[in-house]
């Protein structure tokens, strides 16, 4: 039985995100890294000098200047043809943003740009170990001192905790003006007193190797906070939604890869004298899969489209990524399924997508914590934190 599937989203530079996907052998390589569990410097680079990070960046900051709903289209498409870490690598810029849009110039000169152009990798700080969901909650002190701040305290559950040349580190300068809450600082990760741990290991995305900084009266000087004291959450708090929208686009495209392959898949493998693809209790979730993936997809373009009109969309861009995590798994789980006992070994890509996708539920908002960013809209009152 052969299968008729419907089209993908599309956009004008989809053949360069497909010619660099086969020239860097990204689909290869994203399941070699899942296994070395290594940063990957040499497809960093690449995507770099392929201009394929910070699609939104700016142009005269080495970016392609795109509109959101043309990124989230992109990020589908190179989710769709390499899974999820090609994709979140090529947003590392954007969750850098912080720095782009509220950083000096010199800052910005010296780290920003290189970020964009694969040569510097730079990390976020803001979970601590009694501050993950409840981000208000972090004590991390940046005490004034002469023409600078000293650092100290402890950041968990970070990615790139030991790869990373620098981090944007959100700590408590005591009295601080603003809107009272942390401030943010790009702190080069080889000062003195900063010490840096691997983690345990995680479920997936392995490239990502996270771990726990430590810092230990670290002298930062006070051309290296970014914006004002006081109002880094202010300013996190527009990336947070940004990224979310956009995450959604990228575990999309991964649903949308193993929903393909299966659909495909169960029309040819045959059990009891017939295709997979005859039997109801296979096709009717197949049906539902593909029903639920294109309507997600629809809701994260129209809140991509929405947030870059400027709308206020920070509970659908929550709504988003919650909604697009838990689409993408079901459709991924179907695929381990029907793919029947090879399906739940590394011979097919469904198990990594499956545990490198999980990580929508946890990172950048868990689900929870996506209901009540939701439940704000509609029942609004005063926020207090970044989430
Ligand atoms: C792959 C990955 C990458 C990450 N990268 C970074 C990074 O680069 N930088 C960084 O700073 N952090 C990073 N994190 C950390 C992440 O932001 C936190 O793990 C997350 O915010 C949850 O915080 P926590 O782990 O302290 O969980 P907790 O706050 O202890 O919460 C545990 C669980 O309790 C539930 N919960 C919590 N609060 C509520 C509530 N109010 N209502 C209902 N349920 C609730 C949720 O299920 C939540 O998962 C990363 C995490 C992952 C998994």
């Amino acid at each position: 039985m052969s299968a008729r599937l419907p089209e993908l989203p599309d956009d004008p530079l989809a053949p360069e995100i497909q010619s660099a996907v086969a020239r860097l052998a990204l689909a290869r390589r994203a399941g070699e890294i899942d296994r070395t569990r290594e940063f990957p410097w040499t497809e960093f680079r690449g995507l770099g000098a392929a201009h394929l990070l910070g699609l939104r960046t700016a142009p005269e900051r080495g970016g392609r200047g795109l509109s959101l709903p043309r990124v989230g289209t992109l990020l589908f498409r190179l989710a769709y043809l390499s899974g999820t870490t090609f994709a979140k690598m090529s947003l590392q810029p954007e969750f850098s943003s912080v720095l782009a849009d509220h950083g000096s110039t010199a800052l910005r000169q010296e780290w920003f740009d290189p970020m964009v152009r694969g040569e510097r990798l730079i990390g976020n700080q803001i979970t601590e170990p009694g501050a993950g969901s409840d981000a208000a909650a972090i004590r991390l002190a940046a005490e004034r001192s002469g023409d600078g701040y000293v650092l100290t305290g402890e950041k968990s559950e970070v990615a790139f905790a030991e790869e990373a040349q620098g981090a944007i580190v959100y700590g408590v300068v005591p009295g601080a003006a603003g809107t009272g809450g942390p401030t943010a600082f790009l702190v080069p990760q080889d000062l003195p007193g900063i010490s840096r741990q691997a983690g345990p290991g995680d479920l997936g995305e392995h490239w990502q190797r996270r771990g726990t900084v430590r810092y230990d009266r670290v002298h930062i000087p006070s051309s290296h906070r970014i914006g004002e004291e006081g109002e880094g959450y202010r300013y996190v708090r527009s990336e947070l939604t940004r990224e979310r929208a956009l995450l959604a686009a990228v575990y999309l495209g991964v649903g949308r890869a193993s929903w393909e392959e299966t659909v495909r898949y169960v029309g040819e493998r045959t059990a009891f004298g017939r295709p997979l693809a005859a039997q109801e209790a296979v096709a009717f979730p197949l049906v539902e899969d593909g029903a639920h993936l294109d309507a997600a997809w629809l809701f994260v373009h129209r809140t991509l489209e929405r947030l870059e009109a400027g709308a206020p969309v920070d509970g659908d861009a929550a709504v988003a990524k919650w909604m697009a995590t838990e689409t993408a798994l079901r459709a991924i789980d179907h695929a381990i399924q029907f793919h029947g006992g090879r399906g739940y070994s590394a011979a097919y890509p469904h198990e990594q997508r499956w545990r490198d996708v999980r990580s929508g539920h946890i990172a950048h908002g868990p689900a929870e914590i996506m209901h009540l960013v939701a439940a704000r809209d509609l029942w609004p009152r005063r926020r207090t934190d970044p989430r």
